[in-house]
Parts: C-alpha cells; structure tokens; sequence
C-alpha cells in the first residue's frame, strides 16, 4: 500500500548524535528522517515531517542490531560495601 519515494542506503544519510536520528533531504526542502532506535527495531521507512513522502532505507540489519548494543559496561565487578 505505501509508495515509497525513493529507496536509499543508509550511508547516504546524514546522522545527527544530538537526536540519535539520520536525515536525508526531501524534495520538499525538509528532510526525512528516522532515528536509530527505530532502525534497532526493523524499521525500514524514512518519513518526512513536512510532506507525505516516504522513502525506504536500505540497510542491514543484523548489522545494525549487533553493533549498537554497547551499552553494558564491561568492568563491573561488583564493589565491596564499605560501612
Ligand atoms: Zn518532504
């Protein structure tokens, strides 16, 4: 049911840290977006704020999902409590 725009790789985005979301620019003059949580998730389309376009994001997603789940930390050896 959904026509996408245009189909894009993801490296073709432009990816901001501030808002963990990647850009890639509309026809329109705004930008579609998609953050990378929803790319964590499966998430393939990259919606416009300012139009209806739509646009496919081609990446891989194993990829995706493996290689951005850093956030355990490594060294925690469990402290002694001190009284
Ligand atoms: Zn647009």
């Amino acid at each position: 049911m959904s026509v996408f725009h245009d189909e894009v790789e993801i490296e073709d985005f432009e990816y901001d840290e501030d808002t963990e979301t990647y850009y890639y620019p509309c026809p329109c003059g705004d930008r579609f977006a998609i953050t990378k949580e929803d790319l964590e998730n499966g998430e393939e389309v990259a919606t416009c704020p300012s139009c209806s376009l739509i646009v496919k994001v081609i990446y891989d997603k194993d990829e995706f999902m493996q290689g951005e789940v850093v956030a355990e930390p490594v060294a925690s050896k469990p402290e002694l409590l001190k009284c």
